[in-house]
């Protein structure tokens, strides 16, 4: 039998458990040219909030009664004369919040666990580890020397854009919810200084750790914290909206950023991404982490909770910052 977690209505504001329907079904037998995938890890994204929503987007919003879309890692246990895949092989694709799936697998590709663990495919080696390699790498950019800032810099996205960061050469100062995430950033990661969102102001906080202000921000987290770092912003900054977490479940207009005419006198850019623009370049990234992780340049820091059962409140973690790194679940051993 196969688990499903199914989108049972659009939520307004944060979703709530009626938001999903959890439903035990038969797994499909595969057609011709199909798989069937026993799905491992699913990847928890803050993007997954932004496809519940309906109107247009850089991607088809998730239709009201179908398997919540989201990234997975998974083994092929079935093919019907597949052109690509075999059974046995580990593939990553948009297999959904479920335990078996049933597909043609357009889209998917293969994956090695013996070169990088399983979940590690869904985070530095997937899409959150693509996202910030040519975000802050293309987008925004990056040079030697340059002064990075980061918001949401304990998250999957973040952690890897100081890091990179950090390697190029580069003073990079985090912005994170608590003192432990903060910590960690200076002590494991090695950010030159963070800022705790949640206990210090973000004014005073970026007055003592941005004094000669910033070349870049990567934004993972848009409203208040936007707002603040554009008064920071150096000659010919560029900033990076990246996403916007801060924003994702209110129920009004979403806060747009009242500093902007920094950018204006800072003859400075801000620029949106969306990290699949950048796919035919993403073996490019994947050299330079494995080697960087080989050479212990680079942590990849992935948070595993158990069992689809546990989908919603694992999900909410999200927003609520109880967690670290890259959030994943593990559906099936
Ligand atoms: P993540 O950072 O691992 O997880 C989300 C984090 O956001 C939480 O851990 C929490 O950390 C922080 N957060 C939640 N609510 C917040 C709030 N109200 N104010 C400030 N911080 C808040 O997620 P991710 O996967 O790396 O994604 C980060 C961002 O990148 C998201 O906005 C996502 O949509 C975006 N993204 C964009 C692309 C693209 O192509 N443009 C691709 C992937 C991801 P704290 O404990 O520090 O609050």
């Amino acid at each position: 039998m196969n688990k499903q977690v199914l989108l049972a209505q659009r939520p307004d504001g944060l979703p709530t458990k009626s938001t999903w329907i959890f439903q035990e079904v038969e797994i499909q037998e595969p057609k011709e040219g199909e798989v069937v995938i026993k799905q491992h890890y699913i990847s928890l994204d803050p993007a997954m909030r932004g496809w519940m929503r309906d109107g247009k987007s850089y991607i088809e919003p998730v239709v009201v009664g179908d398997v919540m879309r989201a990234g997975t890692v998974g083994e092929v246990i079935k093919a019907h004369n597949h052109p690509k895949f075999k059974v046995g092989d580990f593939i990553s694709g948009w297999g959904g919040v479920q335990q078996f799936t049933t597909t043609n697998a357009k889209g998917y590709h293969k994956i090695d666990p013996t070169i990088a663990p399983l979940p590690m495919y869904l985070g530095t080696m997937g899409m959150p580890g693509m996202t910030a390699y040519f975000g802050i790498l293309k987008v925004g950019e990056l040079k030697e020397g340059d002064i990075v800032l980061v918001s949401g810099a304990a998250g999957a996205v973040g952690s890897l854009v100081g890091q990179i960061a950090k390697i190029k050469g580069c003073r990079v100062v985090g912005i994170a919810g608590g003192k432990d995430k903060c910590d960690y950033l200076v002590n494991e990661l090695g950010f030159d200084a963070a800022i705790d969102y949640k206990s210090e102001n973000i004014y005073s906080g970026l007055k003592k750790h941005c004094p000669d202000g910033i070349d870049i921000f990567f934004d993972n987290v848009g409203g208040e914290i936007l707002d603040a770092a554009l008064l920071k912003l150096r000659m010919h900054a560029r900033v990076v909206i990246c996403g916007a977490i801060s924003q994702y479940n209110v129920t009004e207009k979403p806060k747009g950023p009242g500093n902007y005419m920094s950018l204006l006198v800072n003859r400075a850019t801000m620029k949106g991404m969306v990290v699949f623009d950048y796919a035919k370049q993403y073996d490019e990234a994947i050299i330079d982490y494995l080697q960087w992780m080989k050479d212990g340049k680079l942590k990849s820091n992935e948070d595993i909770y158990d069992g689809i059962e546990n989908f919603h409140e694992t999900f909410l973690r999200l927003f609520s910052g109880n967690k670290l790194g890259k959030l994943i679940l593990k559906v099936l051993e």
